[in-house]
């Protein structure tokens, strides 16, 4: 018997699956896909409250910040309806209060408003706070009216024991939007609950015994609809620690399918490029280098793809480690595409493979680059080099993933720099040739193990954490102007010095220009504009103490080409000192320059200045690293200068940075409510929650590969991956 055949409404089972519009009104549905991109049930369920406030403490009148959004629950005192003076039509002015202050809320040629609105009633109003006439109001407000009439608030009670509980309950207040107020949210998550199936569980049953969490449909319950405090506090717990273990489910997923792919095993032949490589070379590997190298051989040596991130610190080699598996690859027929971050990066590490390999090893392996900027008839050189096959090595940007591109056969990708390459491009990649290539990933950025688990947890890992012998190290210090201005002068001295050794040098600018005023701005004396290129330039070409020096800018306004030509000369030590913006940040190698000058130090987030403060110190030469500010003893900006200079150690700088910075911006997606984004984890704080959920998760794969015994979580890794795919085709 089916439902209809009852007699009865027919109930639509709803699940998490199930489409917002066919539970909810379209027009709804549509509002809150355009406002939070979401599309099911369960997309809704997991837009979780921002915060909970109490129906009789949310903002209070007398406290109201200008031009902010606010709530506040009031009650009724007048309304009142008149004529406006100066145009045609109507204002309505209901004035509130709170008990303790009154506040207007008005509303043009909407006369409806006065006969919907009555003194007495009470309510939740929202808008953002203006000041007309030294009088505080809310122009064209939200509200939703509690008690009679509005059917889903309940009536305020009567007695004073229930009034207390109903004034306590927390109430949700969602991230909304100005098309989408909190409550209207709240309304319709009321909604899904009140008609949402019984939710099957993505935790195995024995691992929420264990740790004491709700069942999944309870928890959703509690963190929309709480009674108490506890009860979202015992909810956020439960799907936090979800949160991590889905992820974590379905990063080792992600793991497995990658490893389960066929790709070509990549043997080096004895006696082939690798070994005349190895033969030649001028150095022996460190400890380090040779144990990656050879974990890097193991893996392109099976028939299921590599995808490993190597981390070292800049100068530790790991571009070495990376032409070898190259070379690998090439004694096995294959190609190997090398991707740099930007051009300027990508012609220098052609030039150093080409010296590296020596010139009989380029000439028969052909290193080639393609960029977007290269003259037509280059490119079309370059193009068929890699399609027929000739070019064992290619080199570019992520041009390289253009469709244009093609491979004879593609073996292996160096990704280069990787911060900058998201898990999407990354994704690209592995999609390139016809049997996935093998994906190596490097970076220089240490990548503290909360972030590795969750931004590279499809990766393995190796660390190369030692440098090669002779490095002399970098001393790093403070100049700080706000207390001794009279230092920037000694700080050019400093430089002077460096250069009578016959030494290079970088000076760092946050701009490229002096800002200038928009037509009518008034320039704001408080506000300090940075030091920028074009003026530090000219200073220090007119600088007496420097005056012999050859100096030079280099910044993102040149074109490649001139930016190419200034690094080469300052490579070849034709410029003595390059000023610069954060365009030398990543893998420029000029073993010569040893000093650097960074102006403003504090408006460079940490993991960047300890990028820069790479660039010196890299030859046999001693760095120096002078980071000038103007920030206060004790600022935080101040501290995080402080903390670069106490210390080289790349992970302790990444563990401060993370601390610092938004987790969106260190896992390269957007947090804010984004499909595919970390609702209640936190990098920088959840790490031991992370890494259990890791642990679990990787045993629960182990003994059931297929997730078979739990149902629930093989839907919500689906649903997790479906996400990230989608992320990846908008973005494309
Ligand atoms: P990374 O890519 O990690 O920044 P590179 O591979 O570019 O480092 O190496 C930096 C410099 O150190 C290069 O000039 C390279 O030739 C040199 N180098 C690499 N490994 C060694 C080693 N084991 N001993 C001496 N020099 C090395
Ligand atoms: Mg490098």
């Amino acid at each position: 018997m089916t439902d209809s055949e009852a007699g009865e409404t027919p109930r639509v089972s709803v699940t998490l699956d199930t489409k917002l519009q066919n539970v909810v009104g379209g027009k709804t549905a549509v509002a809150l896909g355009k406002a939070f991109g979401v599309e099911t049930v369960g997309d809704l369920l997991s837009h979780y409250p921002r915060r909970y406030a109490r129906r009789g403490e949310l903002s209070s009148i007398s406290l109201l910040p200008l031009d902010e959004n606010v709530t506040i629950v009031a009650e009724i005192r007048s309304i009142e309806e008149r004529p406006m003076k100066a145009r045609k039509g109507s204002i309505v002015e209901v004035k509130i209060s709170d008990g303790r202050g009154i506040l207007s809320l008005t509303w043009f040629n909407q006369s409806w408003r006065a006969k919907q609105l009555q003194p007495g009633m009470r309510g939740m109003f929202a808008g953002k706070v203006t000041d007309y006439r030294g009088h505080l109001q809310l122009t064209h407000p939200t509200y939703k009216l509690f008690g009679p009439g509005d059917d889903d608030e309940p009536e305020m009670p009567t007695d004073a024991a229930a009034a207390k509980l109903w004034i306590e309950q927390p109430v949700a207040i969602y991230p909304a939007t100005n098309t989408v107020a909190s409550w209207q949210i709240a309304k319709t998550v009321e909604l899904l609950l009140d008609s949402l199936d019984s939710v099957p569980d993505p935790l195995p049953a024995e691992l929420r015994g264990e740790r004491g969490l709700l069942p999944h449909g309870r928890a959703l319950e509690l963190i929309h609809r709480p009674e108490v405090d506890s009860d979202w506090r015992r909810a956020r717990d439960t799907l936090r620690f979800t949160e991590a273990f889905v992820l974590q489910s379905a990063l080792v997923q992600q793991r497995n399918a990658a490893r389960a792919q066929e790709a070509t095993a990549r043997v080096p032949a004895p006696g082939g490029f690798l070994d005349r490589f190895d033969a030649a070379l001028p150095f022996t590997l460190t400890d380090d280098q040779q144990s990656v190298a050879a974990e890097i051989a193991g893996d392109i040596a099976q028939t299921s793809p590599m995808n490993r991130l190597v981390q070292g610190e800049v100068g530790s080699g790991k571009t070495v480690v990376a032409l070898r598996a190259m070379l690998a690859v090439a004694d096995s027929g294959g190609q190997a595409a090398f991707l740099a971050p930007t051009e300027v990066l990508a012609a220098q590490h052609l030039r150093s493979i080409v010296r590296a390999l020596g010139p009989e090893l380029s000439v028969e392996l052909m290193p080639t680059l393609i960029t977007g900027q290269l003259p037509v008839a280059e490119r079309r050189k370059a193009l068929l080099r890699t399609v027929s096959g000739q070019a064992h090595i290619v080199i570019g940007t992520h041009a390289l993933l253009g469709e244009k591109v093609t491979f004879f056969d593609l073996g292996l990708v160096v990704v280069d720099e990787q911060h900058r390459f998201g898990v999407d491009q990354r994704e690209a990649l592995r999609l390139k040739g016809a049997v996935p290539p093998h994906v190596l990933v490097l970076t220089a950025t240490p990548i503290p193990r909360t972030v590795a688990m969750t931004v590279f947890g499809d990766l393995d890992v190796s660390t190369i954490a030692m440098l090669p012998e002779g490095r002399q190290g970098i001393e790093t210090f403070v100049v700080p102007l706000f207390e001794k201005p009279g230092w920037v002068s000694r700080v050019w001295s400093r430089l002077a010095e460096e250069l009578a050794l016959n030494r290079q040098a970088f000076v760092v600018c946050a701009a490229i220009a002096p800002k200038q005023l928009e037509e009518g701005e008034i320039a704001d004396p408080e506000a300090a504009a940075p030091a920028d290129v074009e003026t530090v330039l000219a200073e220090l070409r007119r600088n007496p103490v420097l005056a012999s020096a050859r100096i030079e800018p280099l910044h993102g306004r040149m074109t490649s080409e001139e930016k190419d030509q200034t690094m080469r000369s300052f490579a070849a030590g034709e410029i003595d000192v390059l000023v610069a913006t954060t365009v030398i940040e990543v893998g420029v190698d000029v073993p010569n320059a040893s000093a650097m000058v960074v102006m403003d130090a504090d408006r460079f987030g940490v993991s960047q200045l300890h990028q820069l403060r790479g660039r010196v110190g890299r030859g046999g030469v001693p760095g120096l690293c002078l980071l000038v500010t103007t920030a206060e003893a004790e600022s935080l900006a101040r501290e995080r200068v402080e903390a670069v200079a106490a210390t080289l150690d790349g992970f302790e700088l990444a563990q401060v940075d993370l601390e610092l910075r938004r987790e969106g911006d260190v896992l390269g997606l957007n947090q804010s409510g984004g499909r595919s984004s970390l609702r209640l984890l936190r990098v920088a704080t959840d790490g031991d929650l992370i890494g259990e959920a890791r642990g679990h998760a990787q045993r629960l794969s182990d003994r059931d590969p297929l997730l078979a015994t739990v149902p629930a979580l093989r839907e919500a890794v689906r649903r997790r991956l479906d996400d990230s795919e989608r992320a990846s085709l908008t973005k494309s």
